[in-house]
């Protein structure tokens, strides 16, 4: 009971987007830092986007304005990772080999696609890079242009912690109506969980 009190006073919330780079993900990262909100950008290079020049200074913008990259994987195609531990190994360690090369940056954090479960060549990879994973609790959906908030506490995933404060994690996806509906969804997103966190406070 203390402790579902203190969940509703004390919740945050911490900004997240997967799949980046992709057409919607510069418009997306405007919104995030008008507003001056935190986030962890998830990036995976499906498509070779990566290699795109546009999408290598979005990366470079996102890193030099003080914001966390996070490991997708390369591929984001988990398809055979049960099958070869070491695919899922793979797969990551090239993602963040290339981003370690490309931009001189080193990434500490992982979320792997589709929310599959950890299998042993992710628990390898992150033992051996020293990785953190960041699940998410809260999906932000668009459904005919009305969002949802499909809350996936009854995955058990716990909110993380950042010095004193729990923080749910919320995931978007660089889509149009996304961007186009940004404004109105982190009032809702507010109104209904709690204070976003901004990146300097
Ligand atoms: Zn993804």
């Amino acid at each position: 009971m203390f402790k579902k009190q203190l969940n509703l006073i004390f919740v945050l919330l911490l900004l997240t987007v997967d799949d980046i780079p992709n057409k919607w993900s510069e418009a997306l990262f405007k919104k995030i830092l008008e507003n001056n909100y935190d986030c962890i950008f998830f990036i995976t290079a499906n498509k070779d986007s990566i290699y795109n020049p546009e999408y290598k200074n979005l990366i470079k913008n996102i890193i030099r304005n003080g914001y966390i990259i996070g490991n997708h994987s390369f591929s984001h195609s988990t398809n055979n990772w049960n099958n070869n531990f070491l695919l899922a190994f793979i797969d990551f360690q090239k993602m963040h080999k290339i981003i370690e090369k490309e931009f001189g940056y080193k990434m500490q954090y992982l979320r792997i696609p589709y929310g599959i479960k950890e299998n042993t060549g992710i628990k390898l990879f992150k033992k051996f890079y020293k990785y953190k994973s960041i699940k998410w609790t809260i999906a932000v959906k668009m459904h005919f242009n009305r969002f949802e908030c499909q809350n996936t506490v009854e995955c058990n995933y716990e909110p993380i912690r950042i010095n004193d404060n729990k923080y749910y994690v919320v995931l978007f996806h660089p889509t149009k109506s996304i961007v186009e509906n940004f404004d109105k969804i982190v009032e809702c997103l507010e109104k209904k969980y709690g204070k976003i966190k901004r990146l300097y406070e």
